[in-house]
C-alpha cells in the first residue's frame, strides 16, 4: 500500500487531533470533543464547582481549622481540601451544620477539636447540646438576647412569642442554643410559658440547663438578670 507524502501528512494531521485533543483539567481525561469534556462530569470538577457553596466553604473552614489547631499546619488551599482524603466528611458536617442550624459554625467546630472529638462524630446532636451547655456560658447577654430576637423576629410572632410558641418550639430552640438560658431563670414570661407546656418539653428544657450554675449566675450578676427582665418582659408598673 502506498501512501503519497501528502496523504501521510493529512493523516498524521487527523490523529494528533482526534485523542486527547482535549483534557479535562480535573480528572485529566483525554476527550475527542471539546462539549463531550465540557459536559462530562466528574468527582474533582464537582468538586470545585462547588467551591462557593455555604455548606462547602464551612467544611472547608473547618478543615482548615483542625490543620491549622491540631497539626500546627499553615493554613490550607482549597485545593488542599478537593485532594483531601477527608473532603467527604468534612462536606458532610458542613451540611449538618447548616442543616441543624448550629448557632456558631467555627466555635463548634473549635470545641469539637479541643474535645479531640473524632471527625465521623462532629454531625452528632449529642456533642451539639453539649457545646450549647458550654457556649451559653460563655457569651454576654447581649449576645444571648441578641440571637434570641434575631431568630423570633422570623417566626411572625416576635411581640407575642412566649404566649403563642409551642412547648416543643421552645425546647428546641433553648437545646439548640436559640433561647439562653438567661431568658429561661430571668424572664418571667418565659417561666410562665413554661408551666404551661407538656412535661416532655419542660423536661427536655431541664435537661439542658445547669440549674445551680445559672441560679448562682443570676445572683452575682443581678445587672445582667435586670437587663433580660426588661428586654423580655417589658417595664412593668
Ligand atoms: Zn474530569
Amino acid at each position: 500500500m502506498n501512501i503519497s507524502a501528502e496523504e501521510l501528512v493529512a493523516l498524521a494531521g487527523t490523529i494528533k487531533n482526534t485523542p486527547g485533543a482535549y483534557k479535562c483539567e480535573y480528572c485529566k481525561k483525554d476527550f475527542k470533543r471539546e462539549g463531550t469534556m465540557l459536559a462530562h462530569s466528574c468527582e474533582k470538577k464537582r468538586r470545585w464547582q462547588q467551591k462557593d457553596d455555604k455548606e462547602t466553604l464551612a467544611g472547608f473552614s473547618a478543615f482548615d481549622l483542625f490543620y491549622r489547631i491540631s497539626m500546627g499546619s499553615k493554613g490550607k488551599e482549597y485545593k488542599d481540601f478537593v485532594d483531601s482524603q477527608y473532603y467527604t466528611a468534612f462536606i458532610k458536617y458542613g451540611n449538618w451544620c447548616y442543616n441543624s442550624h448550629v448557632i456558631d459554625i467555627e466555635a463548634y467546630t473549635r470545641w469539637l477539636i479541643n474535645k479531640e472529638a473524632k471527625l465521623r462524630d462532629w454531625p452528632s446532636e449529642r456533642f451539639y447540646l453539649l457545646f450549647v451547655k458550654d457556649f451559653v456560658k460563655r457569651e454576654s447577654v447581649e449576645r444571648a438576647l441578641e440571637r434570641f430576637v434575631e431568630h423570633a423576629v422570623n417566626t411572625g410572632y416576635f411581640e407575642q412569642f412566649w404566649e403563642r410558641a409551642s412547648g416543643y418550639l421552645i425546647a428546641d430552640w433553648v437545646e439548640g442554643g436559640k433561647i439562653s438560658p438567661w431568658i429561661i431563670i430571668c424572664s418571667e414570661r418565659a417561666q410562665a410559658a413554661l408551666v404551661n407546656m407538656p412535661s416532655e418539653c419542660f423536661d427536655r428544657i431541664a435537661n439542658c440547663i445547669d440549674a445551680d450554675y445559672w441560679g448562682n449566675k443570676r445572683t452575682m450578676n443581678p445587672k445582667d438578670a435586670y437587663f433580660v427582665e426588661e428586654m423580655i418582659d417589658g417595664t412593668r408598673f
